[in-house]
């Protein structure tokens, strides 16, 4: 490498602008080629599973009995194949990145107001309680 070339690089390092962002202090603009992060609309949910049995990565866990869905963001690919089969529609692509974290095995846990029929009392299934 010339010493001309080197210098030119230097130069460019000192005086031009940061390649890189203080993000998430700095908001970033994404391009509309970004796979984003996975966005869970619990509103509907019935938990019914299907995501959690898609993903290819294991990132996904729900629980009908806790009414919880859960995922791991540091397992997810963005691969978006649990938006696609979902068949309530509550899973989108988003057009952002995960919030940095430090735990490494940190998982977002989301409670759905969905009741699963084995949870509903006697008198909703259509039983009759006696007294
Ligand atoms: S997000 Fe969709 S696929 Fe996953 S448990 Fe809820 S309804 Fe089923
Ligand atoms: S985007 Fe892919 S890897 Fe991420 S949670 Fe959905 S199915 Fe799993």
């Amino acid at each position: 490498m010339s010493v001309l070339h080197f210098s030119k690089t230097v130069l460019k390092s000192l005086f031009g602008k940061p390649a890189t962002l203080m993000y998430p202090v700095q908001v970033r603009e994404y391009s509309d080629n970004t796979r984003g992060q996975i966005h869970f609309n619990g509103d509907d949910c019935i938990l019914c599973g299907l995501c959690q049995k898609k993903c290819p990565a294991g990132a996904i866990k729900v629980s009908r009995d806790e009414q919880k869905w859960e995922i791991n963001r540091f397992r997810c690919i963005a691969c978006n194949y649990c938006s696609e089969v979902c068949p309530k529609k509550c899973l989108e692509m988003v057009n952002k990145y995960v919030t940095p974290r430090i735990a490494p095995d940190s998982v977002e846990t989301f409670t759905s107001p969905y009741v699963p029929p084995s949870k509903k009392p006697a008198a909703e299934k259509g039983k009759t309680i006696s007294a």
